[in-house]
């Protein structure tokens, strides 16, 4: 029998939920409620350099207003710190990972991790995942399956970094295998950190979620929409307004009549339709 369906929106608390995060906040929500399963929150708060203060009130607050409540208490990264740092032990003594003393500086011509401290042992903080030098076949229940090869195109990765934090790559498996995430939907700007979700998952004998990454929102000059961006028109709307624009531009078709919020909840689960998501997010419906 299937698992029960689990979901998650796992935003970072790095300023106010915006146009961008909201779709991906909706479909993860639907996708849910469309498999009768649990919606949950997980502020990823695993960065205090680029936390911004008040913002993972402000975005719970926000999806609390546009209808979007957790079936669970909301969890909270930093509260994990622990786990995270026994499944990077647990990977160091079974020698899939290693400890890494390289600079920034001296990667700044690397995209991908050269392998220089593999084999040294050393004693630094930061530490790095081994990669097998394989193909991985990365299937998505939007996107087409994507083929990656670990050695190439991936490399070595950071699960703790030089700072003596946990990397988002290690926090993100490991609250996904606790929580029981059956289903991750993020939006297409981590398409590539799910082949190395994968293959931590492996190293560490986690169940894989599946993978449903929707397309990203840009601007006029196709550029991504940001938190920063100031003008987003997220803060113009009423949660009515606001929810109608993220469904129409996830491809559903709401219909005008409807002014209410709990109906248009209502309508927007019974009418799902991944198919509808269009593979470009147009902003036509961004006056
Ligand atoms: N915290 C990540 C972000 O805000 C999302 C992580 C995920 O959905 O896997 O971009």
């Amino acid at each position: 029998m299937d698992l029960p369906y689990r979901g998650r929106f796992a935003p970072s608390p790095t300023g106010d939920l915006h146009l961008g995060s909201l779709l991906s906040a909706v479909a993860s929500y639907l996708q849910a409620r469309k498999n009768k399963g649990q919606w949950l929150i997980r502020i990823e708060d695993i960065d205090p350099p680029r936390e911004v203060a008040g913002s993972a009130a402000g975005i719970i607050r926000d999806l609390k207003s546009l209808g979007m409540t957790a079936d669970e208490d909301i969890s909270y990264q930093r509260q994990h710190t622990a786990t995270y740092l026994q499944a990077v032990t647990s990977l160091l003594s079974a020698g899939k990972a290693f400890r890494c003393a390289c600079s920034r500086k001296q990667l700044k011509d690397s995209p991908v991790y050269p392998g220089t401290c593999r084999k040294l042992g050393l004693d630094a903080a930061a530490i790095r995942l081994r990669v097998d030098n394989r193909q991985m076949t990365v299937p998505d229940n939007l996107q087409k399956t994507r083929e990656y090869s670990l050695n190439d195109d991936i490399g070595d990765f950071i699960l703790w970094r030089a700072d003596k934090l946990p990397a988002y790559q290690l926090a993100v498996v490991v609250d996904d295998a606790a929580e029981g995430i059956t289903e991750a939907v993020r939006g297409c700007d981590l398409l590539d950190s799910t082949p190395r979700q994968i293959y931590l998952q492996e190293c560490l004998g986690l169940a894989h979620p599946e993978y449903l990454h929707i397309p990203l929102l840009t601007d006029n000059s196709g550029r991504k929409l940001s938190k920063r961006d100031r003008d987003d028109p997220l803060n113009q709307l009423q949660p009515v307004a606001a929810i109608r624009l993220a469904l129409q531009l996830l491809g559903q078709q709401p219909p005008a009549e409807i002014i209410d919020l709990d109906t248009l909840w209502n309508w927007a689960i019974g009418h799902w339709e991944l198919k509808n998501i269009p593979l470009r997010l147009d902003n036509e419906y961004i006056t």
